[in-house]
């Protein structure tokens, strides 16, 4: 059985080495121009080529986004961009444009073509198409697709086969959806999704409000760490996270519980007990995630798949406390992200490790001076840490822990 690469995002250069140094084995990134999440603090073409280099020296990849539904004008400039891509050493372009993916094999032909998700590619057919005339590298499934659709997909097509993981759901068909546009004149199309399905809103019928809570209709997000097996057995080459907006916090969290989770099940050919399983969903869930379903892999989801009332952050159990910029003689310096306070108990999330708590005993600026409490962000702290930690590590505090 082939270990399947995990794969995860980054909104930036510092979330790409995040990502990377947590263990994940490729990192999808978006550029300036003709990507979604045009929000997402896209790489600069410099931040790009620092993004490889530092893959590079890790034994990971990048692979960057190229899918936007382009029109006309969006044409101009793209071929010099996917060959400045493919000088930089990017591994692969996610396309969802077929006329893109044909003037990437054409003029940048070290370039992988990995055919996107906004695809919605659920069968077989379409991706045996896709690799025949346009000769693609791999497919990443739609979100939508079955496990037992993704089985006969593999089994009748041989193009590589990436699926998601972990992260948000759209309510419509990924992203093929015009809420967004016609309430903000954003496109979710064009990198402007403003979720407007997690909006509140009032629900009424013909005679008016059918009752006084808000209403919301956005999906709960994707947990599929139970149908990783599956997804191993039958072949999936790649298993992705979703989350280009997400924190750094959220990308070292998630990045480390999926790839200790994968490892594990990598050394045990796709067997673990339901005990270790829910070991590592306890460990994923402390991320800053919403609330969970395990989207269409188990079939068609129900209601239960759907956020109904107003969100809340009732599901988050961990807050993200600082980052550690250096550790010397038993003092980590660090800067702070949450508010902390002295005696508090701490989790360090380092990569290779597993979590290690301990109590902040003491705390003091870089002034010298000794602090009961912290209340702003980016401050720079003396902390006594009884465990080696490196820069970038990042300290966490767990809600659930007795302090
Ligand atoms: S508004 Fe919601 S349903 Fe529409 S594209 Fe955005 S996430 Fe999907």
């Amino acid at each position: 059985m082939k270990k399947p690469e995990l794969l995860a995002p980054a909104g930036d250069l510092n979330r790409c080495r995040t990502a990377i140094r947590y263990g994940a084995d490729a990192v999808y990134i978006g550029g300036q121009n003709y990507s979604l999440r045009s929000r997402a603090s896209n790489f600069s073409m410099e931040d790009i080529r620092q993004a490889c280099i530092f893959a590079k020296d890790h034994g990971a990849r990048i692979h960057v986004t190229v899918n936007m539904i382009p029109h006309n004008d969006d044409y101009e400039g793209l071929k010099e961009y996917l060959c400045a891509l493919q000088d930089m050493g990017v591994t692969a372009v996610i396309c969802a444009s077929v006329s893109i993916m044909q003037l990437v094999k054409e003029a940048a032909p070290r370039l992988e073509v990995h055919c996107s998700t906004q695809m919605s590619v659920t069968n077989a057919y379409a991706a045996q198409f896709l690799y025949d005339r346009l000769h693609i590298d791999r497919v990443v499934l739609a979100r939508e697709c079955t496990m037992t659709e993704i089985e006969k997909l593999i089994m009748e097509c041989p193009v590589e086969t990436e699926a998601f993981i972990h992260g948000g759901m759209c309510a419509n068909y990924s992203g093929r959806c015009t809420l967004s546009n016609r309430m903000t004149l954003r496109d979710a199309n064009r990198g402007g999704c403003a979720q407007s399905c997690r909006w509140q809103y009032h629900l009424c019928d013909a005679d008016g409000p059918v009752n006084e809570a808000m209403f919301t209709m956005g999906s709960k997000d994707l947990l599929a760490a139970e149908w990783i097996p599956n997804m191993m057995k039958a072949g999936v080459s790649s298993l992705k996270i979703e989350g280009r907006m997400k924190s750094e916090y959220y990308v070292a969290s998630i990045v480390s519980a999926y790839r200790h989770l994968i490892d594990e099940l990598s050394a045990s050919n796709a067997c673990i007990s339901e005990e270790r399983m829910r070991y590592h969903m306890q460990k994923i869930m402390c991320g800053e995630n919403r609330e969970v379903c395990p989207g269409f892999y188990d079939g068609i989801p129900n209601e239960n798949s759907i956020i109904y009332h107003p969100n809340s952050d009732a599901d988050v159990n961990h807050d993200f406390l600082a980052t550690v910029l250096s550790y010397e003689n038993g003092v980590a310096v660090i800067q702070t992200r949450n508010p902390i306070d002295r005696g508090q108990k701490a989790e360090a999330l380092c990569p290779n490790h597993g979590d290690r708590v301990f109590t902040i005993e003491s705390m003091q600026n870089e002034s010298g001076e000794y602090l009961e409490a912290v209340r702003v962000p980016m401050t720079i702290l003396h902390i006594p840490v009884p465990f080696a930690v490196e820069p970038n590590d990042i300290i966490r505090r767990s809600r659930t822990i007795c302090e």
